[in-house]
């Protein structure tokens, strides 16, 4: 509750910024909220010092700025600031950590103030006169790698050669959160921390902490983005010139490898930096929903012959929405068709890793491992959907 006579922080969570001519932003980095402010509220929370009560604060204002505000008026004001976690209190401020929320038992490896002493260093790879050549030569350069060892058919050591896959691999990772965390740098966005954690509480990803972007414009925010890949881009380019002068046919093909699942990332199915590149690009914050509304548009426009305004945009965001449905099928067609064994086998699978991880020993190659991810995923998608077509069901009877 508000009290007149409370002595109120500013939460150490709350961070400011100039939005526009008259207007602040309000972040609340905890809980990632934000809020506009006009230059008159900005000027009553500047304020709050934590030594001032609310009623002092009343009379201040008053003074400072000529204009009346009553204790209802105030308390309103502040009623409405503490729904953004404005206020804290001294002794509780909170080390400033920001964990996306769709990530579980996500930790912050490298921090904020740490990689904020490298990104400039790194700020001249977004310079036109830097990356346009960088471009042409990454081309060149992986098209000659490529060339050259398709045509090359020794065996490789694949035991061998994987844990240097991991490291580098890892490297590369690294190198992709710190392209997202200097682009914001380079467009004077803050940029957070670099962390790891599990996304569906399973998959392993990492994170650079960007939400700070969300002020700036369109291209800005694709190029965020899009730095990550680049980034690695440039990681692997790296590799491969150094495997062409060392004649090291691993570092080359390990370059190639890296690449691919870089690039891998601007896919924009699943929630990648290529989801967020598409939906910037589209104009649609929330493009998953709008594609299957758009996909239900069309059909209906189609079947029962019904005009819809519906422009190009829209019918490729539909299109999108149906390769998304279409690839869900395709795994679940695999999963029940080509794999049914492993979907009734798992329950027990999963008891004898159990069992056999009790009881000390537990082996499993790497192909029987993608295997079994590849059933896991099948059956949480599965319980998703049962999960959503339940609720919706229980909500059309009540
Ligand atoms: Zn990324």
């Amino acid at each position: 509750m508000i009290d007149e006579n409370h002595i109120y922080t500013i939460s150490s969570d709350i961070e400011f910024s100039k939005f526009n001519e008259n207007e602040y932003l309000l972040h609340n980095l905890q809980l990632n909220k934000y809020t506009k402010l006009n230059e008159k509220y900005y000027d009553l929370l500047s304020l709050v010092d934590g030594n001032k009560t609310l009623s002092e604060i009343q009379r201040e204002f008053q003074e400072l700025n000529k204009i009346p505000l009553s204790q209802d008026q105030i308390e309103s004001l502040f009623g409405q600031l503490n729904k953004y976690g404005v206020f804290g209190h001294s002794d509780s401020i909170k080390e400033n950590i920001k964990i996306p929320n769709y990530i579980k038992f996500g930790f912050i490896f490298l921090k904020s103030e740490l990689v904020s002493k490298i990104v400039p260093f790194l700020s001249f790879l977004f310079k036109k006169s830097v990356y346009i050549p960088l471009f042409i030569l990454s081309v060149i350069v992986f098209s000659f790698n490529l060339y050259i060892n398709y045509h090359d058919y020794r065996e490789l050591n694949i035991g061998k050669i994987f844990p240097y896959f991991m490291m580098l691999a890892f490297s590369s990772i690294i190198f992709h959160e710190l392209g997202h965390a200097t682009a914001s740098h380079h467009f004077k966005a803050k940029h957070g921390g670099i962390g790891f954690g599990f996304f569906i509480y399973f998959i392993p990803v990492f994170f650079a902490d960007v939400t700070d972007i969300w002020r700036l414009n369109r291209w800005k925010r694709i190029i965020v983005n899009s730095a990550g890949v680049y980034f690695e881009i440039i990681f692997c380019l790296t590799l491969s010139i150094i495997g062409f002068f060392t004649k090291n046919q691993t570092i080359e093909i390990l370059a190639l490898v890296i690449a691919g699942k870089a690039l891998y990332n601007l896919l924009p199915f699943l929630r990648a930096d290529g989801y967020w590149i598409l939906s910037d690009l589209l104009n649609k914050p929330n493009l998953n929903f709008h594609s299957i509304n758009n996909l239900k548009l069309t059909v209906t426009s189609f079947f029962k012959r019904k005009k819809q305004n519906l422009d190009i945009k829209d019918y490729f965001i539909a299109f999108y929405g149906l390769f998304n449905i279409m690839l869900i099928g395709a795994f679940f067609y695999y999963q029940i068709i080509l794999n049914r064994d492993s979907i009734i086998r798992f329950p027990l699978t999963v008891l004898n890793i159990i069992t056999s991880a009790y009881h000390g020993g537990f082996t499993m190659s790497f192909n029987e491992l993608v295997k079994s991810l590849s059933v896991l995923i099948f059956y949480i998608l599965s319980i998703k959907i049962l999960f959503g077509f339940g609720k919706k069901l229980l909500k059309s009877f009540f």
